[in-house]
């Protein structure tokens, strides 16, 4: 190991945690490096996760409002789909943004280093790069190194069985296509695969699609979907799967039994922190069952100059968890009395159409025996809904029975995404339906919902 470096902040990783700490702890005025074991900056999220993915998704939903608009009266000529282009259009996207990071790093002057880090004490790191070994010695360190797809052991070794990095690599668009796992990822690759013209089959284990989300939500998600699918299999799953010349033979067993030949597997049954060949028992840090590093609200684990946040800290693994927990680590690190205390994480699925959710939900309330009310608005008399085809949709807020406080929400429909927004904040701030329901929302809007819902509760207008 030569050419070592000293810093008071080192983090592993260049994800949305991983420079967001980076980036939080040079404006606090930290020498800081941000080590990453691939050429571009902006892990999963930005190179195989949330951007990718989203471009793709824009572009199968403009295709298909291009194509329903033939109702209200305007048509088009049979979309021609580029592959090459398409493919094209979302590096540039992905290219744009990691080319923007790298920027950012240079102007708040935190130093990157292209390579794999492994602890050697609780004060030294080894960076295994293209060069040879780095030494990087800390004073504090935030560990930043993320998830990866978790494995199907049944599912056989070859091309044509993938996870979200090898779908979103769009190789080919096939005839039928199998999507293991009918969580947010698979369902949005689903949407993706079946909107260029794949016939997708979805296979969950679990009793319903999307686990932990409102069931109403759902049911209209899945009313909306079911012509863009070929089978939804629920509480079933692949109990046998052969590479065939032609095909990946698979034979799904449960509530619903078939075999079937597809040309593309898709796993998606959820992530792993990526914690093994971090060297973690050489500093004492602890990690829980499944491999998640243990924090407090400091995002401290149990070595004290050592931190972990985003999805190797747990569950949520959402990138906006990891920002916010990558901003409390820096603060902390620089000596600020900061803390995760948010009372939320919103959860929105990018599908068509989307579904977003915060909070408690009618379910998990009953579950939990708390007094809640529920106030549903659908679109159906939303003005902006039905002018946009789209009343099919929902808004939906749970408020705690005593207090009227807004303890969650969910929306379905176009944009739902964009406006779960609203009812975090009403939840963060201890708004009630008085609050939500008084605040005057623009009309005709989507958002509008939100007011109305909140309207619909007992006592707020009567
Ligand atoms: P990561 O983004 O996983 O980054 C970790 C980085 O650490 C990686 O770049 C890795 O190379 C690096 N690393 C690991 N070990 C080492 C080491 N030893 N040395 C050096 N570097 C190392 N979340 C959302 O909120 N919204 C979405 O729409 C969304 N869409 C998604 C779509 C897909 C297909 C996938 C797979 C995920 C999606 N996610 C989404 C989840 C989101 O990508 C993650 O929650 C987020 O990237 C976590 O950020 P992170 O900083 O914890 O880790």
């Amino acid at each position: 190991t030569e050419g070592g470096v000293d810093c008071d902040v080192v983090v592993i990783g260049a994800g949305p945690g991983g420079y967001s700490a980076a980036f939080r702890a040079a404006d606090l005025g930290l020498k800081v490096i941000l080590i990453e074991k691939h050429q571009t900056l902006g892990g999963v999220c930005l190179n195989v996760g949330c951007i990718p993915s989203k471009a793709l998704l824009h572009l199968v939903a403009v295709k298909e409002e291009a194509e329903r608009l033939a109702v209200p009266g305007i048509s088009f000529s049979p979309p021609q789909v580029s592959l090459d282009a398409i493919v094209k259009f979302k590096q540039a996207t992905v290219a744009r943004l990691t080319g923007g990071l790298s920027q950012m790093t240079k102007m708040r002057k935190v130093e990157v280093i292209i390579g794999t880090a492994e602890f050697l004490s609780s004060d030294a790191l080894n960076v295994s790069t293209a060069e040879g070994g780095r030494a990087v010695r800390f004073r504090k360190c935030i560990i930043a190194a993320g998830s990866a797809a978790a494995h199907i052991p049944v599912l056989p070794d070859d091309p044509r069985v993938v996870n979200s990095t090898g779908a979103l690599e769009l190789p080919f668009v096939p005839k039928r296509m199998l999507v293991v796992g009918g969580g947010i990822i698979g369902l949005e690759m689903a949407t993706i695969y079946g909107g260029l013209g794949a016939t997708v089959d979805v296979v969950e284990r679990l009793e319903g699609l999307l686990p932990g989300v409102d069931r109403d939500g759902v049911d209209i998600w899945r009313k909306q979907n079911n012509h863009r699918f070929g089978e939804i299999a629920v509480g079933a799953q692949v109990t046998s799967a052969v590479a065939t010349p032609s095909g990946i033979k698979v034979t799904v067993q449960g509530t619903t039994s078939f075999e079937r030949e597809y040309d593309l597997v898709l796993q998606s049954v959820g992530r792993r922190p990526n914690g093994a060949a971090l060297g973690l028992d050489r500093v004492d840090v602890a990690c829980d069952k499944r491999g998640f590093i243990v924090v407090d609200e400091q995002m401290r684990t149990s070595a004290p100059n050592i931190f972990a946040i985003g999805d190797i800290a747990g569950e949520p693994m959402l990138a906006h968890k990891a920002i916010h927990e990558g901003h409390v680590a820096a603060e902390v690190c620089a000596g600020l009395k900061s803390a995760f205390d948010a009372t939320v994480v919103p959860n929105v699925a990018y599908t068509n159409p989307e579904i977003a959710w915060v909070g408690l939900t009618e379910e998990l309330a009953k579950q939990s025996g708390a007094a809640v009310s529920v106030s549903r608005f659908p679109w159906a008399a939303s003005g902006r809904a039905i002018a946009n085809g789209a009343a099919y949709g929902a808004t939906k807020l749970i408020f705690d029975k005593g207090t009227k406080r807004v303890v969650g929400g969910m929306i379905v429909g176009p944009g739902a995404g964009d406006m779960i927004g609203e009812i975090c904040l009403a939840i963060e701030m201890g708004a009630d339906a008085t609050d939500m329901a008084k605040t005057i929302h623009p009309h005709p809007t989507l958002g509008e919902t939100i007011g109305m819902a909140a309207e619909v509760e007992k006592g707020v207008c009567t």
